[in-house]
């Protein structure tokens, strides 16, 4: 049987980081060097690895749109040669890049898996072994034409996933989704819930991710200038994060005017839920309706997350306003189930 082949995109974060005296930070050529020290890498069962570190190392805090889109690139050069890629990424904005590149790899039919750790490789105890190991295993040898996120025993849908713990080994969750596949003594997938082959051929990501997009948790006491100055030109599309069923406060004619103005000027205001379950209903109280009656569209279930890189994607590849609208409401990679 021919030797599978995995391409490892190595972007930074805590996986390969190294102690240098000022804290963990990435250091070129480390995880490399360690990578070719591990047995268990040659052992037959494990595909061949390619590893590609990239430079600047970043801790993924210091990432932005920019890089989601150099990893997108990065996949759709080298799609032919393997048979799935391993995205090694810092664990505080991984969830951002695992919601962002599904929309940037529209015909994905192979598997792309997310990993890293909370402890570096280089720690005698860690989780960054089992994680790498599996994902590597999940992306030879499983048919997922999906963006997915692997960590700490569970496979999650990408545009699903939410950091929840800075601490422990369960970082990652997806709580509006359950998980692609449970990975105990064998792994399980939960082939009803994957993902159909796409019939199309993968498509080039767009050239720019460069739409000017945000997003606004609200609070209690939130003013109408405070949200005013946000929905300020050159701002293009806002998530706002809502209340409940995606409530907003409706006795603050002001508040609701500058949401009014804002959607007339052309800003697609998306309406996701600040609840980690559950989805936006916004006909079911009328602080809700009147989040309708200013312009705002639903975001249904989508977590905020996804909703954001969404919504730069869609601006960016040149939706008129009417079309984004519109498309922010239907699902397009898994990203909305209700
Ligand atoms: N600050 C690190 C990063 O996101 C944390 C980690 O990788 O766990 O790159």
């Amino acid at each position: 049987m021919r030797h599978k082949r995995v391409y490892v995109a190595y972007t930074g974060g805590t996986i390969g980081m190294t102690n240098a005296g000022e804290g963990y930070a990435p250091a070129p050529g480390f995880l490399e060097q360690h990578l070719r020290e591990m047995p268990e890498l040659r052992d037959a069962a494990m595909p061949e690895i390619v590893l590609h570190e990239y430079t600047p190392l970043l801790d993924s805090s210091n990432m932005t749109p920019r890089e989601w889109l150099a990893i997108a690139r990065d996949i759709f050069e080298h799609y032919g040669a393997f048979d799935g890629f391993v995205v090694l990424h810092g664990t505080d904005t991984m969830a951002y890049t695992a919601s962002a590149l599904p929309f940037l790899l529209q015909g994905l039919n192979k598997p792309v898996i997310l990993t890293g750790s909370q402890i570096p490789l280089l720690e005698l105890r860690n989780d960054a072994r089992e994680n790498l190991i599996t994902a590597l295993l999940l992306a030879a040898n499983y048919a997922i034409p999906e963006v997915c996120l692997y960590f700490g025993d569970k496979l999650l849908r990408g545009c699903r996933t939410v950091k929840v713990n800075a601490l422990g080994f369960d970082a990652f969750d997806s709580p509006n989704f359950p998980p692609l596949a449970n990975v105990g003594v064998e792994i399980q997938l939960n082939r009803n819930l994957i993902r159909a082959q796409s019939e199309k051929n993968l498509s080039a990501p767009p050239n720019e991710l460069n739409a000017t997009v945000a997003s606004l948790r609200l609070f209690p006491g939130i003013s109408a200038e405070f949200l005013r100055n946000v929905l300020k030109p050159p701002l293009q599309g806002l998530v706002l994060e809502a209340y409940g069923t995606g409530n907003a406060p409706n006795n603050d004619r002001a508040f609701l005017d500058a949401l009014a103005e804002a959607t007339a000027r052309g800003v697609v205001i998306v309406d996701c839920t600040q609840c980690l379950r559950g989805a936006v209903k916004l006909n079911a109280y009328a602080t809700g309706a009147a989040l309708l009656d200013v312009g705002v569209v639903s975001g249904a279930d989508m977590t905020p997350i996804a909703a954001l890189a969404k919504l730069n994607y869609l601006i960016s590849i040149g939706n008129s306003i009417q079309e984004t609208r519109e498309l922010m409401q239907r699902d397009l990679c898994g990203e909305i189930s209700v």
